[in-house]
C-alpha cells in the first residue's frame, strides 16, 4: 500500500471501480477512459511502481498477470486482444503502480 496511489486506493476499495476480477494477489477493472471498446487493467494488489522496479521475487506475479489476460479477454467477449505495459514517464506511464492494459473490440483497435 502506497499513500496517494490511485490503484492502491482501488485495491482497498476506497475508490470505486468497475471490477471484473479479484483474487488474493490481483484485481482487474475497466479503464476509466477506455480507448477501445473493451479496455481493462490487470493490477497486482502489491504496490510496485513499474515494470522497471520488478525483481526476481515478482516473477510469479508477472506470470500470473499474463496468464490471466486471455481468460479475462475471453470473458469480455474478445476474440483477440492487445496488451501494453507503459513503463516510466518516457514510456507513457501515468499511474505509478504496475498494471497491464488489455485492449480489444474489433475495428476500434488502432493500428500500431
Ligand atoms: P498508464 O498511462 O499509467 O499506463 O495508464 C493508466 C491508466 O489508468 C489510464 O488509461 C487511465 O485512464 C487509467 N486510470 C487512471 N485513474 C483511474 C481510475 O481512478 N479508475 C480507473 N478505472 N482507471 C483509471
Ligand atoms: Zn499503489
Amino acid at each position: 500500500m502506497s499513500v496517494d496511489c490511485i490503484f492502491c486506493k482501488i485495491v482497498q476499495g476506497d475508490i470505486p471501480s468497475k471490477k471484473i476480477y479479484e483474487d488474493d494477489e490481483l484485481i482487474a477493472f475497466h479503464d476509466i477512459h477506455p480507448i477501445t471498446k473493451v479496455h481493462f487493467l490487470i493490477v497486482p494488489k502489491l504496490h510496485v511502481n513499474s515494470l522497471a522496479e520488478c525483481e526476481i521475487q515478482h516473477q510469479a506475479l508477472l506470470g500470473k498477470i499474463l496468464l490471466l489476460a486471455p481468460k479475462l479477454a475471453q470473458e469480455q467477449g474478445l476474440q483477440g486482444f492487445r496488451t501494453m505495459i507503459n513503463t516510466g514517464r518516457e514510456g507513457g506511464q501515468e499511474v505509478f503502480h504496475l498494471h497491464v492494459h488489455v485492449f480489444g473490440g474489433g475495428a476500434t483497435l488502432p493500428k500500431i
